[in-house]
């Protein structure tokens, strides 16, 4: 079965950029969704699309393969944090567009081998980019108690429970699977019916940031996108979690080179989130390059 990546806010993102022309950056290209979409509605595009994940970087060339014959696309396996170089070697030195749809793919979810989900029976590996040495296991059976608490606080936002979840993680080392991880965390969580999400969502987002180097890498681009923007030129960014969100906001506001066009975040219609549940937490700011 081909797996779909449905994107999410695509109406709302292809409104910003209606009137753009020229170079879009797709800093997050994943199965080619918002490529797809900017492609066929804005005639005079051209989209370099990045991404770490070659399995990604596979879908997305056959998704998007009609513009790549037309030599109206170009794929890099690259992080996003390189961007200025790829783009400097085709001989770009601005972009017109920007857009960064951060958190996981469908297909990153759905494949139980790559480990990013606690409803599915996997390795404990949640990287992004297969090239890299760090994985879950590493930090689930390795890491010592205080840092593992610290990324459950802090990258889990699991303010209550952390120290406590994080005793029981290095309680019951070795942890191989995420079925396992999972059965430690409805140990260590109380009350874990009582929660909204899935008991735990919280630690796994936690783990995914720091395999992923998630908030680092967003803070590393984000200091070189009003540079890499022309004048007039804008950038969206869709986030799925508050600590994203927080800091694409922070730098909206307080970056002189950007002006804000959306004052509150953009969140998808309910009808989007009955059609994909994915959708429900994410959001959408758009500055433009003054
Ligand atoms: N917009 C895409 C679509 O419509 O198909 C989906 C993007 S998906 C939500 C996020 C993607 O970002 C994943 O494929 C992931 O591998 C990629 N990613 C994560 N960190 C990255 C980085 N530092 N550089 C480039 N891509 C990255």
């Amino acid at each position: 079965m081909d797996i779909v990546h449905v994107p999410v806010l695509v109406k709302e993102v292809l409104e910003f950029f209606k009137n753009i022309e020229g170079v879009f950056l797709d800093c997050t290209v994943g199965l080619g969704g918002h490529a797809e979409a900017i492609l066929s509605k804005i005639p005079n595009s051209v989209v370099v699309g990045l991404d770490v994940d070659e399995e990604a970087l596979d879908l997305a060339k056959k998704r998007l393969e009609r513009f790549v014959l037309a030599g109206r696309v170009k794929l890099f396996k690259s992080s996003y944090v390189d961007a200025v170089e790829v783009l400097k070697n085709l001989g770009f030195d601005h972009v017109d567009a920007i857009l960064m749809d951060l958190g996981v793919s469908s297909m990153q979810l759905e494949k139980a081998e790559r480990g990013f989900s606690f409803n599915r029976d996997g390795p404990l590996d949640m990287r992004m980019d297969k090239r890299q040495s760090l994985t879950a296991y590493e930090i689930v059976n390795s890491w010592d108690e205080e840092d593992l608490s610290r990324i459950i606080f802090e990258y889990g936002e699991e303010k209550r429970y952390a120290r406590r979840i994080a005793r029981f993680i290095v309680r019951n080392r070795p942890i191989q699977t995420t079925k396992q991880l999972v059965e430690v965390l409805a140990r260590a969580i109380p009350n874990k019916h009582s929660r909204k999400r899935h008991f735990a969502t919280r630690v796994f987002q936690a783990i995914r940031i720091a395999v992923n180097f998630e908030l680092e890498n967003l803070k590393k681009f984000l200091a070189q996108a009003p540079e890499l923007l022309r004048p007039g030129g804008r950038i969206a960014i869709v986030s799925f979690h508050s600590l994203e969100d927080r800091i694409v906001k922070e730098f909206f506001r307080n970056e002189p080179k950007l002006k804000q066009l959306t004052k509150r975040p953009i969140t998808p219609s309910e009808s989007e989130i009955a059609l994909n549940p994915r959708a429900r937490s994410a959001k959408l700011r758009v500055a433009e390059r003054v």
